[in-house]
């Protein structure tokens, strides 16, 4: 059995999405996991924001503006009768139940309603288009098998319970369909699992299931060596171990979500990154596999916040560094990076929403320093099976770039540096000539 994901890049045109079907074919077991179409989700976002501010009509054009975009996706996709009047029925009642959310007061329950309407969606259409071709296949509401406990996380033993269930209960039926990034909470209302989170719900269903692999389809030949965005001649990478991948994933390479490698590790399930614009390319397999090859790869995260506190009373003394992590404990705030030196200690956070509360109690502790427009720039690959003075390298490449911050050590997979996030193009240039392609630039 195998575990599929389709993001909202591969289902993002017509032809796209009709082509996804061709790439299930064979008997074995599948899970198929869909995101929403690329931008609906920003679309459902715009409409929260709006309603947050109590901005009923900039909502509706949005809804407007998402039907038209449903209409016209429907009528390239199902340019034939009866499968098009389904469809066309389909969007017409999910545009519907979107406009009624927006008549209601805007509570976290009616939020989370709005957000889950592009999965809803894009699995409803993938229905009618697997009834039109005949496929015989089973619908699995995510929310169903889904659910989060109290402490926000996701019961695996439910959902391992509810998948094996609804498998044993259809013994002859080899596809099974579900939506991405949605569930359900501790008091059994809508939920998600956060952007981009459908990977994540992929990795948990193969965590599960404990499947032979799970594959994240989407528009790049694998995990690449450098973000393809901001830099040119990126090259997809064969094989990551779980750590690298890890660290790649939390450190910003979009590809994949943070948290998707995780439940795959715990399982040894390997994951596999392929293009549904190139499926022949081979992608990127993760999996523990071999290590010892030395420098994979440079992924960046924007948005960071530095915060510096100094005291005099850390000197010497215990107990200092944990009434700081208090704090940031206390306001949900996870830290990215953390140096210390005797008398101060420099952390990063990507979450700036309790920012001012924080300040405010770390100064009771000392003088704090806050710098915004940050970014992590993190250099990940097997630093153990490394020549000694790699780090050198990753620094020589950065000579002529003010670094903030560096982290090495924590992990024997990467070393993280905090540049401004003017410096990051530059940076993330010069690495990966530094790197990968054995050339010098000056960056400046
Ligand atoms: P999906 O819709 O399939 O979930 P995403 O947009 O979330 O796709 O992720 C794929 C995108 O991630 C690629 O188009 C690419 O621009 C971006 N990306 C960032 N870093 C990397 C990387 N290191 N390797 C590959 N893609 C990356
Ligand atoms: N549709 C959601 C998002 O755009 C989840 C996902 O695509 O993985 O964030
Ligand atoms: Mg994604």
């Amino acid at each position: 059995m195998k575990v599929f994901k389709f993001g909202g890049t591969s289902l993002g045109t017509p032809e796209r999405f009709g082509k996804i079907p061709g790439l299930l074919s064979g008997e074995e077991k599948k899970i198929v996991v869909l995101s929403a179409i690329s931008g609906t989700t920003d679309q459902l976002v715009r409409i929260n924001a709006c309603l947050a501010q109590e901005d009923k009509q900039g909502a509706g054009t949005v809804v407007n503006e998402l039907e038209r975009f449903y209409s016209k996706f429907i009528y390239s996709l199902f340019d034939w009768t009866p499968f098009y009047n389904q469809a066309r029925l389909f969007v017409e009642t999910r545009i519907l139940r979107l406009r009624g959310l927006l008549e209601r007061s805007f509570v976290r329950e009616v939020e989370n309603e709005i957000l889950a309407q592009g999965e809803l969606l894009s699995t409803g259409l993938f229905r009618c288009l697997l009834l039109a071709r005949g496929e015989d296949f089973l619908y699995l509401y995510a929310p169903d098998i889904l659910h989060k406990n109290t402490e926000g996380q996701p019961d695996m033993e439910y959902l391992r319970r509810a998948l094996s269930k609804s498998i044993t209960q259809n013994p002859a039926t080899t596809l099974f369909i579900t939506q991405g990034f949605i569930c359900s909470n501790s008091h059994g209302k809508l939920d998600t699992l956060g952007r981009g989170g459908s990977d994540f719900t992929a990795s948990l269903i193969g965590a599960a299931l404990e499947v032979d692999e799970i594959q994240i389809w989407t528009d790049v030949d694998g995990v690449h060596n450098n973000d393809p965005r901001w830099v040119e001649e990126t090259r997809p990478i064969p094989e990551l171990s779980y750590d690298e991948a890890d660290e790649l994933a939390y450190f910003g390479a979009k590809v994949l979500h943070p948290a998707c490698v995780f439940p795959a590790k715990q399982r040894n399930i390997p994951i596999r990154i392929k293009n549904t614009l190139n499926p022949e390319a081979p992608g990127t397999l993760v999996h523990e596999g071999r290590k010892g090859s030395s420098i994979k790869a440079v992924a960046v995260k924007g948005g960071i916040t530095a915060v510096r506190i100094r005291s005099a009373r850390m000197l010497m003394a215990y107990g200092f560094l944990r009434k700081v992590f208090e704090i940031f404990e206390r306001y949900e705030t996870p830290i990215d990076m953390i140096s210390t030196s005797e008398v101060s200690v420099s952390l990063t956070i990507d979450d700036n929403s309790s920012l001012g509360q924080i300040v405010q109690e770390l100064k009771e502790l000392g003088v704090v320093e806050v710098d915004e427009n940050q970014t992590i720039v993190c250099v990940v690959g097997d630093f153990m099976a490394e020549k000694p003075g790699m780090v050198r390298i990753v620094l020589n490449a950065l000579r002529e770039i003010p670094v903030r911050m560096i982290s090495y050590g924590g992990s024997m997979n990467n070393v993280s540096l905090l540049l401004h996030e003017q410096d990051k193009d530059k940076a993330l240039r010069a690495l990966h000539h530094h790197l990968f392609l054995n050339r010098e630039i000056h960056v400046n």
